[in-house]
């Protein structure tokens, strides 16, 4: 669709969640608004994650007997971002995360599973799943809403340019519309006013080789990535051209749930996040042993793996496929996991010395039995139980780029601030593509809930800005 709007109130670049949440916020508090995609269809990244979200406080904890707080998330946000984190934007997202989820399941009406999970870093079972296993429902529902609210939504419309007026203050963008993605010299550039802000959702650059690869030089194009091909950096680098400070971009997360033997995302971090890390084992196959407590942070569960310099292998029995009750179907038609009558024949499978992997499993088992790790300290959840029972499960698992932690500085109110400390006026961002909430690492489900959290503050905020 053509963009035939030449001035509105608030500008939204990008069609994620945050950008969507700012736009439902904004144009409910009477803005006219409108939503810039650059792709041909909605829903960035947002739409091919898993949707699982986290957040304290939710009634599926209580049913679950399962003890939480904000601090507590907090005190788990701060853990696995190493103390990097700006901790009042970590505050912000653990102490608004409930808000957020009931926001998503009971005003835009998402269907979550009744059942809580845990996931690595979190010291609490508090992550929920779409029914839909997939973030793409979210996305309609909010959609939905903003047509309810007749804001126009373009696809095809790529930020060139922010411009800014006399005073400094962000007052248009130069857009091209009709872009293609990849395609150059096709689409014409036009020029959008913003009376009160633009807010920029534009999401991570996880696809973004050259960029991310100069942030961290191990990260070439040999290393796969989860994100779509649109991940890229142009919007972060616009925002700095104009001043912007951007922080703690070298950290860059690599999901370490993933398999090499399927292309991006894929079907395997299911079998790995939801079965192996919480009841099984991982297993370096040239040792035959355990490394790691599988439940850790992300980042060190990544490293743990890297330093092998090849794929290690997650495994689990039936009784935990089973109770975990997730449908691996895909996974296994697609061979990335895999099924084994017995140790030996899984042993033979992966070229793992049987011996070293008997022992291995029999020292797990003894350990789950009396309920400590003596090994690698793993929380052992109250449900889980030795690996005894046939068929057992396997896959290989190797890091793949998943995650951009740095970005945009902002502040409480998700104004963007420049490389003298203070607000560029008329500039927000949420979402992926600010930085420092989550400091050294992210922890699963954690994204969406701050996607959420900020979009709706950049939202009110760029509605409520003063500035015209
Ligand atoms: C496969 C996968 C699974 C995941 N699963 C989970 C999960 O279960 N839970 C969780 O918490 N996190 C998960 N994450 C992370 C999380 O989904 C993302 O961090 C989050 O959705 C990012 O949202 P966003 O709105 O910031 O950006 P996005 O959803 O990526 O949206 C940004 C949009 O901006 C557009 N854009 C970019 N540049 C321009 C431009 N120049 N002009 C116009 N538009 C532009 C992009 O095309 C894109 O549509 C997952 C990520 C991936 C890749």
């Amino acid at each position: 669709m053509t963009v035939t709007i030449d001035q509105v109130d608030v500008i939204v670049i990008g069609s994620g969640f945050a950008g969507l949440s700012a736009a439902i916020e904004a144009a409910e508090r009477g803005c006219s608004v409108i939503v810039l995609e650059k792709m041909m269809a909605f829903g960035g990244n947002s739409a091919i994650s898993d949707g699982g979200i986290a957040a304290p406080g939710i009634d599926y904890q209580t049913a679950a007997g399962v003890k939480d707080s904000p601090e507590l998330m907090y005190e788990d946000l701060l853990k696995a971002g190493e103390g990097l984190n700006y901790p009042e934007l970590a505050r912000i997202v653990a102490e608004n995360a409930e808000d957020a989820f009931l926001w998503a399941r009971d005003k835009l009406g998402v269907k979550y599973f009744k059942r809580v999970d845990i996931f690595g870093g979190h010291s609490v079972p508090r992550c929920y799943t779409p029914e839909t296993i997939s973030g793409l429902s979210l996305i309609k529902a909010q959609v939905d809403l903003l047509r309810k609210l007749e804001v126009p939504l373009f696809q095809g419309a790529y930020l060139k340019t922010l411009l800014q007026n006399e005073d400094k203050r962000v007052s248009a963008v130069r857009i091209i519309d009709d872009y293609r993605f990849n395609k150059h010299g096709i689409g014409t550039e036009k020029i959008i006013h913003a009376r009160r802000a633009v807010v920029v959702a534009s999401g991570g650059f996880g696809s973004d080789i050259a960029f991310r690869q100069a942030q961290d030089p191990r990260l070439d194009s040999s290393v796969q990535s989860t994100n779509k091909l649109f991940a890229t950096a142009e919007v972060i680098k616009e925002c700095m051209r104009i001043g912007a400070n951007p922080v703690q971009l070298s950290r860059i997360q690599l999901g370490p749930w993933a398999s090499p033997d399927e292309k991006g995302y894929g079907t395997g971090p299911l079998f790995a996040d939801y079965v192996v890390y919480p009841y099984g084992i991982m297993i370096d196959p040239a040792t035959g042993s355990r490394f790691v407590n599988e439940l850790c942070d992300r980042r060190k569960l990544a490293e743990a793996v890297l330093v092998r310099k090849h794929p290690v292998i997650g495994i689990a029995d039936s009784i935990a496929v089973d109770m975990a009750g997730w449908d691996l179907s895909r996974s296994l038609k697609k061979g990335v996991v895999k099924t084994f009558q017995n140790f030996k024949e899984l042993a033979e499978g992966y070229g793992i010395d049987m011996k070293a992997l008997n022992q291995a499993i029999c020292k797990y088992n003894d350990d789950v039995r009396e309920g400590f790790d003596r090994e690698y300290q793993k929380q052992i959840m109250p449900e889980a139980g030795p690996i005894l029972k046939a068929p057992f499960y396997a896959m290989r698992m190797w890091p793949k780029v998943h995650y951009t932690m740095g970005g945009l500085q902002i502040d409480k109110q998700a104004r963007v601030i420049n490389r003298d400390m203070h607000p560029i006026e008329g500039l927000y961002a949420a979402g992926e593509v600010t930085g420092g909430i989550h400091g050294a690492s992210r922890l699963g489900s954690c994204a969406i809930t701050e996607c959420l959290v900020f979009g709706r503050i950049a939202g009110r905020s760029a509605a409520t800005n003063q500035s015209i």
